[in-house]
């Protein structure tokens, strides 16, 4: 068993009607991107940055961080990377800066909230990105993103320190910008994100929280955290949808990219991009290669026209793939 996943390590991802698909690898640090591609990563789908900040008793320098995205984008070759600026706030917390006290953190100064109300630290972080940028194949995606105005604003601070940099005759490599779309208010406008935006990456760990407004660390509202619920994958149909109408790749970097249950839907939303930790990839990649695409498209539509509960979509999902849960 083991034997035949390791066969999958240097193998593209392809299903039974050899459809191309792309497994790539969620990272917390610049050293789990050689974990990522021992284990068969065609690229970065998300690097985590906050954990540069989070593991220091200090902000992390320009350099520091510049030397970390270096190595990331160095060791992939030329595989896409993408990386996430800071997404700091809701449970997680900088030691060393002053947060305010807040009654629902998860609704609060996070992310691309708490970047754009602190310019210097996220400029750092953009200049950072630019240098790295000539040694691979680089994305930017923003986190936390509510309205196309906060994307508009980070977009037009990355292209200041973009341009000051080209005036300073500092080389920097073509980056792709965009958001993770985690927040339902992105994902019900991902039409009109989808043609703004060069790549959205749909991060259901959040979207599945923000949808069903049940805490994703919450055990007493567990029940209610449901992946497979209809109206999530619903939403997550209209966001695909969205970046296909654009002619744009459709990506997922939540846990939910690597759910045996979930993936077949996915497949069958034409889901092009599926990022996971690295540890799942070349299981996926195998149970992959038994999937029919347009089966599952069957199973897609089923799903989102006809499942009420989400054991309506796991019984439907059940007898209509060929693998055994
Ligand atoms: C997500 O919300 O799905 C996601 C990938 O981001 P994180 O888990 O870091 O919040
Ligand atoms: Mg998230």
């Amino acid at each position: 068993k083991l034997n035949s996943l390791n066969n999958l390590k240097q193998r593209k991802t392809v299903t039974k009607d050899k459809k191309r698909v792309m497994l790539s690898a969620n990272i917390g640090t610049h050293n789990d991107a050689t974990t990522a591609l021992k284990n068969g990563a065609e690229g970065i789908g998300l690097y985590r940055t906050e954990f540069l900040y989070m593991n220091s008793d200090r902000l992390p320098t320009e350099d520091e961080q510049f030397q970390s995205y270096k190595t990331v984008l160095q060791r992939m070759k030329n595989k896409p990377v993408i990386i996430r600026t800071l997404d700091i706030g809701g449970d997680k917390q900088l030691p060393y800066m002053q947060m305010p006290k807040e009654d629902n953190p998860f609704l609060g100064y996070r992310a691309i909230r708490f970047s754009l109300n602190k310019e210097d630290i996220f400029r750092t972080q953009l200049r950072a990105l630019l240098r790295a940028s000539n040694y691979g194949d680089l994305s930017i995606i923003f986190p936390m993103v509510s309205t196309l105005g906060e994307f508009r604003a980070a977009k037009s601070i990355y292209n200041e320190e973009r341009q000051k940099m080209i005036n300073q005759n500092q080389p920097v490599g073509k980056i792709k910008i965009g958001i993770m779309v985690e927040v339902p208010s992105a994902a019900i406008l991902a039409d009109q994100f989808a043609k703004e935006v060069d790549l959205m990456s749909i991060g259901t760990n959040d979207l599945i929280q923000y949808t069903m407004a049940a805490d994703r660390g919450n055990n007493y509202v567990a029940n209610l955290y449901q992946p497979y619920h209809p109206a999530v994958l619903r939403l997550i149909k209209h966001v695909i949808d969205a970046c296909h109408h654009e002619h744009k790749p459709a990506r997922m970097c939540g846990e939910m990219a690597s759910d045996p249950i979930a993936m077949p839907i996915l497949l069958g939303m034409g889901l092009d991009e599926f990022s996971m930790s690295s540890s799942s990839i070349l299981k996926i990649r195998s149970l992959m290669k038994k999937l029919d695409t347009n089966k599952m498209a069957k199973l897609a539509t089923k799903v989102v026209h006809s499942a009420n509960t989400s054991e309506d979509v796991i019984e439907m999902v059940k007898s209509m793939v060929s693998f055994q849960y």
